[in-house]
């Protein structure tokens, strides 16, 4: 089930649904070494467009020429959902590992921490 690697403890501990999900802006979470994961995000990026072409195309020549051009959409979109899987891993960092994007935990608590002072 588990055959993708960790990009962070290169352990297989993804499967091919979580890398689906990936490919849907998912972030997933090694069971491993609980480091944040998403899909590289140019790459998506770039696969997104090609979904916005698809349906902004195949929608436009439904609306002009044949409700034929609804099913080569739906199957354009099936093919990029198929490359979508194959978006390769991207490790991000975990939150309150660098110094730099330290925030307070959730503001709720900041009122808590400044009556004290
Ligand atoms: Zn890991």
């Amino acid at each position: 089930m588990a055959s993708i690697p960790c990009p962070h403890c290169e352990q297989k501990t993804f499967s091919w649904w979580d890398k689906y999900r990936a490919g849907k802006w998912a972030l997933l979470n090694c069971s491993q070494c609980g480091g944040r994961v998403c899909a590289h995000p140019w790459l998506l990026a770039a696969l997104y467009f090609f979904y916005v072409w698809d349906v902004v195309l195949f929608g436009y020549l439904a609306y002009l020429d044949s409700l034929w051009y609804l099913a080569v959409m739906a199957a354009g979109w099936l093919i990029l959902d198929y490359f979508s899987v194959y978006v390769p891993l991207s490790p991000l960092r975990s939150p309150g590992a660098a110094k730099t994007t330290e925030q307070p935990a959730s503001p709720g608590e900041s009122p808590a921490e400044n009556k004290t002072e």
